[in-house]
């Protein structure tokens, strides 16, 4: 088993509904998100799946929440836009675009820092 990891990240603002406490303001974060796939099977090249194909999925999709208000993002209209929520949503999205690729290569896990001591790890079901 091979994992492969990749990480970037994206700036934008959200705030908590229903929640009582500083986070129910609207505030910004610089989030950084860390994805790791899985497989067993190396193509003739000897990879599991070109780093740089992890790296332009995962800009693509930071892409559309990058430098903006999350709450005001279609997704995240009713579903509060937490680091779970947020880890879970690239996470459907993520394994979304890695499903055509030869391997199978799939999702092992994403990880969602909304600060240097704060990050939520989402391991969807296997
Ligand atoms: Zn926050």
């Amino acid at each position: 088993m091979y994992i492969l990891t990749v990480e970037d990240s994206f700036a934008s603002a959200h705030q908590l509904r229903g929640y009582s406490g500083k986070c129910e303001n609207l505030h910004g974060h610089n989030w950084r998100v860390v994805v790791s796939v899985r497989g067993e099977k190396l193509n003739d090249t000897g990879l599991l799946v070109d780093f740089g194909d992890l790296k332009k999925i995962l800009r693509a999709i930071l892409a559309d929440l990058d430098h903006r208000n999350l709450n005001e993002h279609p997704d995240f209209l009713t579903e509060n836009p937490s680091s779970e929520n947020i880890a879970a949503h690239i996470a459907r999205r993520y394994a979304d675009k890695l499903a055509p690729i030869p391997g199978p290569i799939f999702l092992e896990s994403i990880t969602v820092w909304e600060s240097d001591t704060s990050r939520c790890t989402y391991i969807p079901a296997r």
